[in-house]
């Protein structure tokens, strides 16, 4: 028998989930509903699209690594060079101080501000003496250490809007259900054993309503999700793990890095230190000729209604000083830098530094309501990525597929339960 499954939330990590989803069941039994008028308007389209192997806490180390060689193998099957910007990369860290691999809380770097090079070679060897040409859109300063930190073939980038589309696309495709500007206002359960027996769905352009008889839910809402979780389960008392940390980000084109030398070389990903406390700009050059830039964190700034409202809310001064620092870094003028994109967008975070991956146990959805004994059921969550939700979104989009389904896992995702 097929159960229906609802993903809240077409995010990379709910669209990943339904991709992996559809290999195994009817896709049309699968229903993505979102509720933003622009698709991928939130963290999954406005990211880096940095990709590690091995720079994660031990607790999410197995999902990190899955991850990334899921990742190699889609680029490798589908290419995803072309299709979303896939290629390997090679890490440097600029600046005056030392360079990454120095360990301590890998996991709440990006609310502390600090580089995502502290978390270099936290799961990997470390130590020994790396090598890579470092890129020439940097210009060299004296007295600026430049310092490979990453080791070959443990790092990659993509360009996470496309990626995010290319899966969109895969599983409607395959026969995926989008709703979309739609939101979940209840769930429904059966009047004789009150297990969840359908969702209902509100299109945001029509109005109407309409009921998905369903017995799998997944909450995949990003930072939304503690919301969606009140608001479906209204009796549950329980507030979901799962906070916000804010993002400013830029994307540019400069004629230091162009398509061209992207074809020649490889990309380069630059975590620079500034004297600034707070502020780790990190830079990625891409396969297209873009560089994107971000760094400028806040963990005060309210979370929006919707990823789109957060648009007239982008500080003019927060893009000012991520352009000053891709001038600086790049060594040139105004005139040598063209911003093609600019973005404020929302990182789901937990407390811990580690994603959400599991199975919400019955106790904890309220006034008596339960599902139906798994595979044939139950409420899941898939969250909390933080920064790096682009770097595990395919191997989380496989574990949650195998979890839902009933299958043995592929990583072992043991210490990524839900601590309430
Ligand atoms: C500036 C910045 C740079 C980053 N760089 C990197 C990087 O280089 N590498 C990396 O691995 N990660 C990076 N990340 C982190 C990564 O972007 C996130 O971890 C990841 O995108 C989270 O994906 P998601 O699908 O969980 O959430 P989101 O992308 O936020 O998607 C959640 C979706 O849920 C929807 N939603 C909201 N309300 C509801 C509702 N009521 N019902 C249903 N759906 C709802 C939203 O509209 C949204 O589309 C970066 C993040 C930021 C902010």
């Amino acid at each position: 028998m097929t159960t229906t499954t609802v993903i809240l939330g077409a995010g990379i990590i709910g669209t990943s989930t339904a991709y992996y989803l559809s290999k195994h069941q009817p896709p049309s039994s699968i229903h993505l509903v979102e509720p933003s008028p622009s698709l991928f308007a939130s963290a999954s389209g406005y990211a880096g699209g940095f990709l590690a192997k091995d720079w994660f806490s031990p607790a999410a180390a197995s999902l990190g690594a899955l991850s990334f060689e899921e990742h190699r193998k889609m680029a490798e099957k589908e290419g995803g060079r072309r299709g979303w910007g896939y290629a390997g990369s090679t890490c440097f860290s600029l600046g005056k101080g030392e360079g990454g691999g120095e360990g301590g809380r890998v996991d709440v770097w990006c609310r502390d501000g600090a580089s995502r090079a502290e978390a270099a070679g936290a799961g990997g060897e470390g130590g020994g003496k790396l090598t890579g040409v470092v890129p020439s859109w940097v210009k060299r300063v004296e007295g600026n250490a430049v310092e490979v930190i990453s080791e070959e073939g443990s790092v990659a980038q993509v360009d996470p809007l496309q990626l995010s589309h290319f899966l969109l696309q895969k599983c409607l495709d395959a026969g995926v259900r989008l709703h979309h500007p739609a939101q979940a206002i209840s769930v429904q359960a059966d009047a004789r054993n009150n297990e969840v027996s359908s969702v209902t769905i509100a299109n945001a352009t029509s109005g109407s309503e309409t009921d998905i008889p369903c017995a799998n839910i997944v909450i995949a809402a990003g930072a939304w999700s503690p919301r969606v979780f009140e608001a479906l389960f209204p009796g549950s008392g329980v507030r979901l793990p799962v906070g916000c940390i804010a993002g400013w980000s830029v994307v540019v084109r400069s004629p230091r890095w162009t398509e061209k030398r992207g074809e020649e070389g490889g990309c380069h990903a630059v975590f620079t230190t500034t004297t600034q406390p707070g502020y780790s700009p990190e830079l990625f050059s891409r396969v297209g000729g873009e560089i994107y830039v971000a760094g400028l964190n806040s963990t005060t700034e309210p979370l929006p209604d919707l990823p789109t409202d957060a648009k007239p809310r982008i500080d003019r001064g927060a893009v000012e000083k991520l352009c000053g620092t891709v001038r600086e870094v790049l060594g040139v003028g105004e005139d040598d830098v063209e911003v093609v994109r600019e973005g404020l967008c929302f990182r789901p975070a937990t407390d811990r530094g580690t994603p959400i991956l599991c199975r919400i146990p019955d106790g904890l959805l309220g006034s008596g309501v339960a599902t139906r004994p798994a595979p044939e059921g139950g409420v899941y969550l898939a969250t909390g990525h933080g920064p790096w939700g682009i770097s595990m979104s395919l191997g989380t989009g496989k574990v949650m597929a195998e979890m839902i389904q009933g299958r043995a896992l592929s990583a072992d995702v043991s210490g990524l339960g839900l601590d309430v």
